[in-house]
């Protein structure tokens, strides 16, 4: 497994296998990896020959009020499980070559990174496109497998690799759960047993809502109402049906929409979705 520090490192990495006529998957995550971040480094290993995956705590994209701090920091471990999922190579780049002092570019994706976490982290999404956009010019993917357990990201980067001409796949990868539907997440690590049994709120309104979307139910504020009634013991931040491409709220389910949660659960800030398609008639 090769430890890389440096985009410069990275690139010349990413020609040789680009030399070599190999495609090269890249998982970009911030570290304290779970199986939700496995299921994308496995999805690449499937698909392409040169396997990358990104650990970096980005500043940029936590409020000076946020978790950066106390956020989990597990390389050790996080090395082990890229190694059993098939990487080859762990890009860790350190805060200051990434922002040496003086830096001084971001990217703005407009619109689409406005609602849900936009509104409530106003500098969250310009912090996640600007790194993105730096880790894809040090590893030169082909293809890049994201999370739908951030499905606001995700689109983001869609738009971003779109506006930008950069010609790379974004592959977006379905949430992983723990068994009583909790989405994981890195940062469950911080929920006392009493607050993860309350975070349940988030997944089992979620489905409830879904439920109600199979059984026929298009109104918009009908599945609102249902999920937030759900969610009533917890600390809402928002709850909202949007379109699945502009992330623009709806009134009536249709085409692709996502259904997203936020919600804080003791200090800790949790978000969720699912997404729902309706069918296509018969
Ligand atoms: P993070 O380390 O939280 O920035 O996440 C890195 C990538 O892993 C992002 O694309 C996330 O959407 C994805 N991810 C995180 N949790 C999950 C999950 N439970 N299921 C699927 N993907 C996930």
């Amino acid at each position: 497994m090769k430890v890389i520090r440096t985009a410069p490192e990275m690139r010349a990495w990413s020609f040789e296998q680009r030399r070599q006529g190999r495609s090269i998957g890249f998982v970009p995550t911030m570290g304290a990896l779970h199986e939700g971040h496995a299921s994308l480094m496995r999805a690449a290993a499937e698909r392409d020959d040169a396997r990358v995956v990104s650990i970096f705590l980005n500043p940029a994209q936590f409020a000076p009020t946020e978790d950066l701090d106390r956020y989990p920091r597990t390389f050790d471990a996080d090395k082990a499980i890229a190694e059993a999922t098939g990487m080859e190579a762990i890009y860790a780049p350190t805060g200051s070559g990434m922002y040496p002092e003086g830096y001084a570019t971001y990217v703005n994706v407009d619109h689409v990174s406005e609602g849900l976490c936009g509104a409530s982290r106003p500098t969250f999404f310009r912090g996640v496109a600007t790194v993105v956009a730096k880790l894809f010019n040090a590893v030169l993917p082909h293809r890049a497998y994201f999370g739908q357990k951030d499905a606001q990201q995700c689109a983001v980067i869609k738009r971003m690799v779109r506006d930008l001409d950069m010609d790379i796949e974004i592959v977006e990868m379905p949430i992983v759960r723990d068994p009583d539907g909790l989405a994981m997440s890195s940062r469950n690590a911080y929920l006392s047993a009493a607050d993860r049994t309350r975070a349940l709120a988030l997944s089992r309104s979620l489905f409830a809502a879904q439920a109600m979307m199979e059984a026929g139910e298009r109104d918009a504020g009908v599945l609102l109402a249902a999920v937030r009634e759900g969610m009533a013991d917890i600390d809402i931040d928002y709850v909202e049906l949007v379109d699945g491409d502009d992330f623009d709220p709806v009134d009536r389910v249709a085409g692709t929409v996502v259904l997203a949660v936020a919600a804080r659960v003791g200090e800790t800030r949790l978000i969720d979705n699912i997404k729902y398609t309706v069918p296509a008639k018969a």
